[in-house]
């Protein structure tokens, strides 16, 4: 099944809004296991719509388009397909009466224009909208085979990506499946690691790149996502939905064998989470005090739902006079291991928590202390054992700030994993 995807939207081409949902609808289409050939965007012209389609079906089975199918004059997505599919436009009556009711829900009268809302090239089916109002398509192209369905066919969503991907999850992979008459389940599962470059990783697992090159299933992808980490994303087929898992598990088990502590979580946890899940179990809560991250950590920290279970609070010591009289970090150079350690100490002491992490630094734009521009220094007092680690990080104020929270999290679990792995601690 060969897919394509034409974005609509002047816009789009002027650069005021970037388009996500290309990306997003690719994403999803390789995630179904459907062929994702080419992405096209085009503005909001009649003749150059029409023309995008018709060569979008000159080499797909099916054209994904979304945008334009709002109520104004420059919403001509279903006018162009209309003239594609070579019939007119039929105002649908009951489509009117559910875009009306629609907008009487939310207490306004429908504006007229809305009516174009109701519009179906005929020969054309809805997909009913949930979220707003304008109704996505699925128009049939040529006449239906011995299969039930069309040979080709064109699907059109509105261009509001909440309601996009509402329409392409609920209606348009299960037609692109029933059409290719594909039944396999894919499935994928994501692995978060830190400390480690893309290349880096990639020759870790180089073996086994090559072993799944060969065979095919599951497929892995790498994925650089900053301040999140490098994700390592497996993706499996399977005749079923249990049958995926495994080979997920089985896949998992095998790269982190190779990966050890560089993976810190899967899917949606983050960093913070990870640790969270570290210092609940071995019964631990955590303060902070942060000079050059201003609180970044602690907002992370609190993201982790449930995190009032291991996170007792966190001081912005900005100011040296905050790291001196609130934190009883000595008269000196702040941007010092002397610093951190004392900061860290403090933390644990005046939030009345068992592990104190701190973390001092230079995010620029000028040297402070004698200590160049990306300098960052970690404080840990882990129940009464301090130490103190310096790192360089590259790249402006806010990434150098960024970095430096989620290295000092890496930090704070790299500690509570050695500690897990010798609790003895020699
Ligand atoms: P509406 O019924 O809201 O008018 P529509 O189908 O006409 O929907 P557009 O007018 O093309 O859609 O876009 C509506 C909004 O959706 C845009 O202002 C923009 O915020 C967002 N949007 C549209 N296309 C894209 C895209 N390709 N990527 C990301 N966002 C988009
Ligand atoms: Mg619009």
């Amino acid at each position: 099944m060969r897919c394509e995807v034409i974005a609509v939207g002047t816009e789009l081409l002027l650069g005021q809004i970037v388009d996500t949902n290309s990306s997003w609808i690719g994403e999803r289409l390789a995630l179904g296991g459907i062929d994702s050939l080419h992405q096209t965007k085009v503005g909001d012209n009649h003749d150059r719509i029409v023309a995008c389609i018709q060569a979008a079906l000159e080499r797909s089975d099916a054209v994904l388009m979304c945008g334009g199918l709002g109520p104004t004059q420059d919403d001509i997505t279903r006018d162009a397909i209309a003239e594609v599919m070579g019939v007119e436009l039929r105002r649908d009556p009951d489509l009117v009466s559910m875009i009306r009711a629609m907008f009487e829900s939310r207490g306004r009268e429908m504006p007229a224009n809305n009516e174009l809302q109701a519009d179906v090239p005929e020969g054309a089916w809805i997909i009913e909208q949930r979220r707003g109002t304008a109704p996505g398509l699925i128009c049939p192209i040529g006449p239906a085979g011995a299969s039930g369905h069309s040979a080709q066919v064109i699907y059109a969503v509105p261009g509001v990506p909440y309601e996009m991907k509402e329409m392409v999850e609920r209606a348009i992979i299960p037609d692109l499946h029933a059409r290719s008459g594909e039944t396999a389940v894919i499935l994928s599962r994501t692995l978060r690691t830190w400390g480690e470059s893309e290349s880096g990783l990639a020759e870790r697992i180089g073996p086994r790149l090559e072993a799944l090159d060969v065979t095919g299933n599951p497929t892995l992808a790498f994925n650089a996502s900053g301040i999140e980490g490098i994700k390592v994303r497996i993706t499996a087929k399977a005749s079923d939905v249990a049958a995926a898992h495994a080979l997920l598990d089985e896949e998992e088990a095998l790269l982190r064998g190779m990966l050890g502590r560089l993976v810190f979580g899967v899917d949606a946890q983050t960093m913070e989470h990870a640790v969270g899940t570290l210092l609940s179990d071995a019964g631990l809560t955590l303060g902070l005090a942060e000079s050059v991250t201003g609180g970044i950590v602690a907002s992370r920290c609190t993201d982790v739902p449930g995190a009032s279970a291991w996170f007792r609070g966190g001081v912005v010591a900005y100011d040296t006079a905050v790291k001196l009289d609130l934190l009883d970090v000595a008269d000196g150079p702040v941007v010092s291991e002397e610093a951190a350690a004392a900061m860290a100490t403090g933390a644990r002491t005046v939030l009345g928590a068992d592990v104190g992490l701190a973390v001092t630094g230079v995010a620029g734009p000028e040297r402070q202390d004698g200590e160049p521009v990306g300098t960052v220094i970690f404080g840990l007092d882990l129940a009464g054992e301090v130490s103190t680690r310096r790192v360089q990080l590259p790249g402006d104020r806010d990434r150098i700030r960024q970095f430096a929270a989620i290295s000092l999290v890496d930090h704070l679990r790299h500690r509570l994993l050695d500690r897990l792995a010798d609790p003895a601690g020699g």
